[in-house]
């Protein structure tokens, strides 16, 4: 019986997964399944194995962290990984901040929220459709891309309002490039005057590139714009880059590729190298305003989870794999563009920043072709390619290669893809 067999067997259909596919072992770009066949992993464990599988180093750091402790505590005692993991992400995110360790990405945005409550002493939180932002009640009331994660948990946290994301692609407004006058900033005019007075207004949340959205890369502008709102109310801007942050676009995080730097930022997923670790990233005299008690849990910053993320950090900065994350993201959008040279009318879009890239997919009269997404998917996978999909209207493809990627790689997923679209198209 396979491991998909025994699951559903002892697991309820909630603990579904994108493949059937057991995995036995992996190393860098591949992963192995249980009847042997190497597969192409541009999943990534869902952005978390950034390094690839089973990195070496990292394993080693792991052993020998193993041999010291394997938990203590944050809320009990200090120990070594935890502080300079600490020190390390301050130094990395402008030395003007402080770091509070947590489990998940859902647990990050939870505690980013209560933070910004916590000090602006404000109840609401402005959110953007089509984000997602994880399963916590608190999370979840701010994630606005499927009635399918809310449905029957209402009522959720209160407070939340929703703004739409700059999607200039598929604009919430209507608008060309040659009409956009960043009605997507101007709407906040609407939501301060009708809805929430800005005095009200703790935060305003969002990806700073949308994930499960559809890989929606806003303009700078846009960024820049929040910021300014933000500071205009003495509002707080708070990125979740659970998603894209350690490199997945490029630079370490996703504000400083777009240059705009948030007051919160929370990080999550490959920021333990695989183990589950996550972060609240804040300016340090809005972190001084949360007093002790405030804020907690039992495992957060585990010893092991910090080894790992300080060893990816280093292999990162060591094997220049921002550059790589550029370099390898640049060649694939192009070979996709190609590819929708060949297909304009069913590749809608090609988008992404750094190891970010997405394909959109349409039927020919240009509406969202799920069906057509989910088989690319499928068929990908018969050819050993492992491909995610995302975007509200389920007709994203996306890839999320590890940041050591290399040409021949990029390559392999490439002519899979070539095949597969000629098999379907
Ligand atoms: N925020 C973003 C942008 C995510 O992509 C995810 C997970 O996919 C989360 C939050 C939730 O993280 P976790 O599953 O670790 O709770």
């Amino acid at each position: 019986m396979s491991m998909y067999e025994r699951c559903i067997k002892v697991m309820p259909a909630v603990a579904n997964r994108a493949t059937k596919l057991g995995i036995v072992d992996g190393e860098g770009c591949y992963v192995i399944t249980e009847d042997g066949q190497k597969v192409l992993d541009f999943a990534s464990g869902v952005a978390v194995n950034n390094l690839g599988n089973k990195n070496k180093e990292v394993v080693e750091a792991i052993k020998r962290q193993l041999d010291t402790m394997i938990h203590v505590g944050h809320n009990v005692v200090y120990n070594e990984s935890y502080v300079q993991l600490a020190e390390r992400l301050v130094a990395l995110t402008g030395k003007d901040t402080k770091v509070y360790f947590s489990n998940s990405g859902a647990e990050a945005n939870d505690g980013a929220m209560k933070l910004a409550k916590y000090v602006t002493k404000r109840p609401g939180i402005i959110a953007f459709r089509n984000s997602f932002h994880g399963r916590t009640i608190g999370s979840m009331s701010i994630t606005g891309s499927s009635s399918a994660y809310r449905k029957n948990y209402e009522p959720l946290m209160p407070a939340v309002y929703w703004a739409d994301y700059a999607n200039c692609h598929h604009c919430p407004f209507g608008k060309e490039e040659c009409s956009c006058n960043m009605e997507c900033l101007k709407q906040f005019d609407g939501i301060f005057e009708k809805l929430i007075d800005p005095e009200c207004v703790a935060a305003i949340m969002l990806e700073p590139v949308q994930g499960e959205g559809g890989y929606i890369v806003p303009k700078p502008e846009f960024l820049k714009g929040l910021r300014k709102i933000c500071d205009d109310h003495g509002i707080l801007l708070i990125f979740d880059e659970v998603q894209t942050g350690i490199g997945r676009t490029g630079e370490l995080y996703a504000y400083q590729t777009f240059g705009v730097k948030p007051d919160i930022l929370t990080s999550a997923k490959a920021l333990g190298g695989g183990i589950p670790l996550s972060a609240i990233i804040a300016k340090k005299e809005i972190m001084d305003q949360w007093p002790a008690g405030a804020h907690g849990g039992t495992f957060g910053g585990n010893p092991l989870a910090c080894t790992a993320g300080l060893k990816t950090l280093e292999i990162i900065q060591r094997d220049h794999l921002l550059e790589n994350a550029k370099k390898q993201g640049a060649y694939l959008k192009e070979g996709l563009q190609e590819l929708q040279k060949k297909y304009p009318k069913r590749i809608g879009d090609v988008r992404g920043v750094g190891l970010m890239v997405a394909m959109e997919l349409v039927t020919e009269d240009q509406n969202p072709d799920a069906a057509l997404t989910a088989e690319i998917k499928e068929k990908a996978l018969q050819k050993n390619l492992l491909l995610l999909t995302c975007g509200s209207d389920h007709n994203v493809v996306r890839f999320i290669a590890p940041l050591i990627v290399g040409k021949a790689e990029m390559d392999q997923a490439l002519h899979i893809l070539k095949e597969v679209l000629e098999e379907i198209l």
